[in-house]
């Protein structure tokens, strides 16, 4: 990974300076301390998908600002339409980023590496899938404490 991308978000930025002890402008991780071993990493990036992947600096979000784009460089155990986490090491992308699994989501049905290659496609598939309800494909794998709150706070800010 090049150096001038957060460990945490992947933001990428050619005028940020990534010094220790400055504050990410995306995720808000301080360079340096949070994100100085894989463990403290994945802590910090899923306590900020669980609130929405909120900017901590606005000012400096670009207007074309793609969250799916940026994270799925990563490899996540998340599926990028409705933003259930998977609760093993499953990641729809490849632990890359860069290679789907074409599986099908138990949750909202997506095919990953299909649907779900353009933020477009996300975004389509996403909003009939909320108008239909939010509803489970496969309520088998659906865990006993899932939380729809949570899911649909990830989902509000993308
Ligand atoms: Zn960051
Ligand atoms: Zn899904």
């Amino acid at each position: 990974m090049p150096n001038n991308s957060c460990l945490v978000c992947n933001f990428t930025s050619e005028k940020n300076s990534f010094t220790r002890g400055k504050s990410c402008p995306c995720c808000g991780v301080t360079y340096g301390f949070e994100d100085t071993t894989n463990e403290t990493i994945k802590i910090y990036r899923a306590c900020w998908i669980d609130k929405g992947m909120p900017w901590f600096n606005k000012q400096e979000k670009p207007s074309d600002w793609e969250p799916f784009n940026q994270l799925k460089k990563i490899g996540l155990n998340y599926c990028s339409v409705c933003w259930f986490q998977f609760e093993t090491d499953f990641f729809p992308w490849g632990e890359d980023g860069r290679s789907p699994t074409f599986t099908i989501c138990p949750c909202c049905g997506v095919e990953y590496g299909y649907e779900d290659s353009s933020s477009q496609g996300i975004k389509t598939y996403r909003k009939t899938w909320l108008e239909q309800g939010a509803n489970w494909l496969n309520i088998t794998e659906k865990p006993k404490n899932w939380n729809s709150d949570i899911q649909l706070k990830r989902i509000e800010n993308n």
